[in-house]
């Protein structure tokens, strides 16, 4: 069970989370712009746009062949997911943990990676997310993502192609992030529905100060229901770009949000944005924020937890209520 009075950060205080503009009343609609460019897209979702157009013409099967399921392609695209997860993943385990290019500057947590720790496999948590994140994580998201793209090539469902629907396309992609983490909110709170979190979560909270690594590191069953993610789009036609933008999502983004660091600083004292706190809070106090901010499902229930004292003091009465009621 993860800790609910953990040692905090060094000295970083981030500042409290707060509702984004998407929803306010009258509508602020160069705020939401705002938002969506520089927010919520830049500069992970672009980045792993341009990804995922440089996979769809370079590095996919035909349509011809994926019209069929077969082992080899199916494989290749194994190969290409988890080379991209090591890239991202790896890359920022290097920066931050390895190299600690900025030492502990904007770190949530003091805790660096464990070691010596029987709650993980070879008693070390990265070799531990490792592990769970290749062997089972990219596995099931790459079957996940050969189904729906067969689905596509085998004419289950049309090719919507971005010279005829450009705005539709445009539209898909902040639609990826919307449908991710209104399913995540769903899907996170089945998952700590005691027995499948004892079965399945568990295995994920063991992160309580999570690494790049983590981010994916998951029980098979909590890959399965979370990669479900893919259905929508057995339904809703999209340009498979989308549908190779979902798997990038879901599987090499957590790898950013669980990077321990609200910033990463990239030159001189330049920094982008490089984590989560408000599901960093999950990890630590576990009873919180089970979404994430653009589709503030904690803030409706009750679960919304800002990172400040007083959000601290409000998740101390909520327990009390709890353990009286
Ligand atoms: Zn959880
Ligand atoms: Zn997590």
């Amino acid at each position: 069970m993860p800790e609910t009075s953990p040692r905090q950060s060094n000295s970083y205080k981030p500042d409290a989370i707060v509702l984004p503009p998407l929803y306010a009343w009258p509508p602020r609609l160069l705020q939401v712009l705002r938002y969506l460019v520089f927010d919520l897209l830049f500069p992970w979702t672009f980045l792993l746009l341009l990804v995922a157009v440089f996979f769809w013409n370079f590095l996919s099967p035909s349509m011809e062949t994926m019209s069929e399921l077969s082992a080899g392609w199916m494989i290749a695209i194994w190969v290409r997911n988890a080379l991209i997860l090591a890239l991202v993943a790896g890359g920022l385990h290097w920066f931050l943990y390895i190299k600690r290019h900025q030492s502990d500057q904007y770190k949530f947590d003091a805790r660096w990676m464990a070691k010596e720790d029987k709650r993980f496999l070879w008693g070390d948590q990265v070799k531990d997310n490792m592990f769970w994140s290749l062997a089972s994580g990219v596995t099931i998201w790459t079957c996940y993502e050969c189904i729906t793209l067969w689905i596509y090539a085998s004419g289950r469902q049309p090719i919507l192609t971005f010279a005829e629907y450009p705005v539709y396309f445009a539209i898909c992609v902040p639609m990826v992030l919307i449908w991710s983490t209104t399913h995540f909110y769903f899907i996170h709170r089945l998952l700590h529905f005691k027995p499948i979190y004892d079965i399945a979560h568990e295995l994920h909270h063991r992160n309580v100060s999570p690494g790049p690594w983590s981010g994916i590191s998951m029980h098979p069953l909590e890959h399965l229901i979370y990669f479900t993610i893919f259905a929508l789009w057995w339904v809703v036609p999209v340009h498979p770009v989308i549908i190779i933008l979902t798997g990038l999502f879901q599987g090499v983004s957590p790898s950013i949000t669980h990077s321990g660091f609200d910033f990463m600083r990239i030159w001189g004292n330049r920094k982008i944005t490089a984590g989560d706190l408000f599901h960093q809070l999950h990890h630590r106090h576990f009873h919180v924020n089970y979404g994430n901010t653009p589709t503030p499902f904690d803030k409706v229930f009750g679960s919304w937890h800002d990172g400040t004292e007083v959000g601290k003091e409000l998740l101390k009465q909520r327990i009390r209520a709890k353990r009286a009621g």
